[in-house]
């Protein structure tokens, strides 16, 4: 019987869902990943997680209950860094140490740190540690590997692009939400902002991305943009921006605020989540300087729908004013 492994849907997965499915496939591994995340599942965050940490940080607390007696291991690595002289947010870095305190009887977890601050040459070094938990050779393990971050390239290209074959969409889950955001050609974008764990998991963020939709509004997203062209843009920022993270999200909004090729920016944060405050306070003074409107949907655990709904109807009325009244002049310019 095969070796099984569980990888939740939370957090960092919606960036790197592909790479590590593929990995862990090509190991012979079976992957299970927790269901999109649902009442259940928050409600398990929630009760095991402490109430300090912010809502991504509960949600995926709950994604590893959901699989606790479901898999033989877990896999929770320690993102520490991702790119050169960059960090990650403290609570990656902290999130397998989180699980293991909060939650009981837990499986094996596959915590292996992340951490290419210095040098990508240890991504070599973190693909072995991960793989030996199930192949012995190390040749098999890197050709694993290979094979698994070239599909996660195109996936990254095919999204930058837009167009998504069906069959890519109906192996991965996840790319069809991505496909439904740009189905659409209303020629009126908005720039729906923040972590990818608050942007694509939709049951957290109570579906924005079809609420914008209904109202004839095409959204797009951080990660439609190129990677170098958000660099580029966030190197405006007089001290460099040390967190990866928060260079593409301030690039990709720097580089759409520029352009003036959007009706309006939306971001969505955590309450709480220190980053967001910096990253916020930025971008939102780049967009009044161009005129451009911006709004905060801030949401946790009580957040609830009827009040994410009242500000985004309000927004887009607003919108739609300026639109048709002031010939696409900001009240406040
Ligand atoms: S960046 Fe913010 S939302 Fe993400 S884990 Fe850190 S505190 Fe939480």
């Amino acid at each position: 019987m095969n070796v099984k492994l569980g990888i939740p849907r939370g957090m960092l997965y919606f960036d790197y869902h592909i790479l590590w499915q593929e990995f862990f496939n090509n190991l012979g591994v079976e992957v299970l990943i927790s269901p999109k995340t649902n009442k259940d599942i928050l409600d398990r965050g929630i009760k095991s997680c402490v109430d300090e940490a912010c809502l991504p940080v509960k949600v995926f607390h709950g994604h590893v209950d959901y699989l606790k007696d479901k898999v033989d291991y877990i896999f929770i690595p320690k993102f520490i860094s991702i790119y050169k002289r960059e960090y990650c947010c403290p609570k990656h870095l902290g999130l397998p140490d989180m699980v293991k305190h909060s939650i009981k009887t837990l499986p094996q977890i596959i915590d292996t740190k992340i951490n290419l601050r210095k040098s990508d040459k240890n991504v070599k070094r973190i693909v072995q540690d991960i793989g030996k938990n199930f192949e012995k050779r190390p040749t098999k393990i890197y050709a694993a590997f290979k094979d698994a971050y070239e599909k996660y390239n195109r996936y990254n290209s095919i999204i930058t692009s837009g167009v998504i074959p069906l069959n890519v969409v109906g192996r991965y889950d996840d790319l069809s939400f991505i496909k439904n955001i740009k189905t659409k050609n209303y020629g009126r974008k908005i720039l729906l902002l923040g972590h990818t764990y608050n942007i694509y998991d939709q049951y957290i963020n109570m579906d924005v991305v079809s609420k914008l939709k209904k109202s004839k509004f095409d959204v797009i997203t951080t990660e439609m943009i190129e990677e170098q062209t958000c660099r580029n843009f966030a190197s405006d920022l007089s001290k460099r921006m040390f967190w990866t993270h928060g260079q593409i999200i301030i690039g990709a909004a720097f580089s759409l605020i520029e352009e003036r090729s959007i009706y309006g920016i939306i971001y969505v944060s955590a309450f709480g989540c220190g980053l967001d405050s910096v990253l916020i306070d930025l971008i939102e003074r780049k967009a009044k300087e161009k005129r451009i409107p911006f709004t905060l949907l801030t949401i946790d655990e009580q957040t609830g729908e009827a009040g994410i709904n009242t500000r985004i109807e309000a927004f887009i009325d607003m919108l739609e004013w300026r639109n048709n009244n002031e010939d696409n002049i900001s009240t406040y310019g």
